[in-house]
């Protein structure tokens, strides 16, 4: 990554510079990329420095104002974006009958960056539990953990480049590596954020930071142009093959542009829907409907307390065994002298199903949208109360060792909306008394966990017969997305 991390902070006016109507959209491409967050940029960047020559990177929404919004804008205005997002014009939300999940903060930032322009930047490796075919192949496993003839594993390669770019250290200076609470060791979470120099603004990685000159302007490599305002409509498929994709223009024109390979990485609800109306196009699925859809589940309780007695401010980790496939975070936050807030949350991952689909409704529309229904296997309902039981053990020790009362914990149904998380931001957790923890739970499909679909390695739906494969997706995912809070480092 080339300058000085100082150098490279954008700035709320910072644009791209082949951004939007500014060049004419090609008619031919060697690879086409669908969508331009956090994927589909770092994919253009990978290929640029493989000598790729033509790839073209195909953005639904704008390519001006590519700052992150911590950096943007101060702590509340930007908690405000994240929890409101019909007050950000970016935000885009596929909606659809899947209530309570999949629906309100569900969706992502349509703009040149994505979500990257609004991440907390957790980057937690994947357990070994998560890692097994099939949907992860063993050649993918072992480029990212060992590496393969000698390279180093993915995971080292982007540790050192993210601790690069955040000028030193994966986590805030501020806070211990490791630290203990109610009996248990947990680390720092790592996390790829850096703070701007003199002021309490701070923001996450982004992939356009690679493409930012000292002005702060972007500008794509050699190689890679850039079209925002630019919705890809559908892929075109002939004979069986992805052969370029259909896209809207801002003034609604529709065009084609022809392309060798075609990439999806415009988030999971899209990306399926692409690729769902492509198989059936190609002959591969009989409806555009793609099941396997699965997200994170999230529990936690937030309780105030008092300081002394707890860890520094901070964000900390622990994995839990693996029958939980989950993991432990902890965020102590001031609360007024002598006082912290402690929130507490348990990340698991939902187990693909096909009862939890993208689909297009049938629809005179040439290009339906998407809807989202998912449903919950005995499994996920075992993990649940499973997480349940670990944040009440991890409660009652942690009470303990303060020499608190420990109130019990008390959850309501999964998916409750009136105690989704939420329940964490200040103006909630103002209110709650001391020592009484608060519990909740993250409703499934929120823009802040990615969910996924397609397996990695493969782009069928299990059971059908695999067409040679026309459309790829690229998974963004560095880690498992821990926080439904927008937590400063
Ligand atoms: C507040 C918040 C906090 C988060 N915190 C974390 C965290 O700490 N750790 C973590 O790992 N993850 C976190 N995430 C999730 C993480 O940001 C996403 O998983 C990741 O950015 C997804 O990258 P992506 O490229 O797949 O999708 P996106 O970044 O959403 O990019 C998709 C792009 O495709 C474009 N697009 C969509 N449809 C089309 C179309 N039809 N044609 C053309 N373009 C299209 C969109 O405009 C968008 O730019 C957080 C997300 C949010 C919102």
């Amino acid at each position: 990554m080339p300058g000085s991390p100082q150098a490279q902070h954008g700035t709320a006016r910072s644009r791209a510079a082949a951004s939007g109507p500014s060049g004419p959209l090609p008619r031919e491409a060697g690879t086409v990329i669908v969508g331009g967050g956090l994927a589909g940029v770092e994919l253009a960047t990978a290929l640029a420095e493989q000598g790729a020559e033509d790839v073209v990177l195909l953005e639904a929404g704008p390519g001006s104002d590519l700052a992150h919004i911590h950096l943007a804008h101060p702590q509340a205005a930007a908690t405000e974006i994240v929890f409101a997002p019909e007050r950000d014009p970016y935000f885009h939300g596929p909606g659809g009958p899947g209530a309570p999940h999949y629906t309100g903060i569900s969706g992502l930032r349509r703009r040149l960056g994505g979500r990257s322009l609004y991440w907390h930047g957790v980057v937690l490796p994947l357990e070994d539990w998560a890692l097994h075919p099939p949907g992860w192949p063993a050649e993918i496993v072992a480029e990212l953990t060992t590496g393969v003839g000698g390279a180093p594993s993915w995971y080292d390669r982007v540790t050192e480049q993210l601790t690069d770019w955040s000028g030193g250290g994966l986590w805030d200076p501020a806070q211990p590596a490791r630290t203990s609470i109610g009996g248990q060791e947990f680390r720092a979470l790592p996390r790829a954020c850096r703070r701007r120099p003199g002021t309490d603004r701070w923001e996450a990685y982004t992939a356009l930071d690679a493409w930012r000159g000292p002005d702060g302007d972007v500008t794509p490599p050699a190689g890679v142009r850039v079209h925002c305002d630019t919705e890809v409509l559908a892929v075109d498929v002939r004979g069986g093959r992805a052969r370029g994709v259909l896209v809207r223009l801002g003034d609604g024109d529709v065009s084609r542009i022809a392309a060798h390979t075609v990439v999806l990485s415009a988030g999971t609800v899209e990306s399926t829907r692409l690729a769902a109306l492509a198989l059936t196009d190609a002959g591969a699925l009989p409806s555009p409907r793609l099941g396997g859809l699965a997200d994170h589940i999230v529990q936690g309780f937030v309780v105030r307390l008092p300081a002394d007695r707890l860890p520094p401010p901070g964000s900390y980790h622990l994995p839990t065994d693996p029958v939980l496939r989950s993991y432990l975070r902890v965020d102590v936050h001031d609360d007024g002298p002598g006082r912290a807030l402690l929130d507490v949350r348990v990340t698991g991952e939902q187990l693909p199903n096909e009862g939890s689909v993208v689909e297009c409704e049938p629809s005179d529309e040439p290009f339906p949208r998407a809807s989202c229904r998912t449903g919950l296997l005995p499994e996920d309902h075992k993990m649940i109360s499973g997480q349940r039981d670990l944040l009440r053990d991890f409660w009652a020790a942690t009470a303990r060792e303060l020499g608190e009362p420990s109130a019990p914990l008390e959850f309501t149904g999964y998916g409750d909306t009136e105690r989704d998380n939420t329940r964490v931001l200040p103006d909630r957790t103002r209110s709650q008394s001391a020592g009484r923890p608060e519990t909740w739970s993250s409703l499934l499909g929120t823009e802040d966990h990615e969910g996924g679909s397609l397996r990695s390695g493969g782009c069928s739906t299990p059971g059908t017969p695999s067409p040679r494969c026309p459309v790829f997706t690229p998974r963004a995912r560095l880690s498992s997305p821990a926080s439904a809070r927008p937590t400063p480092p």
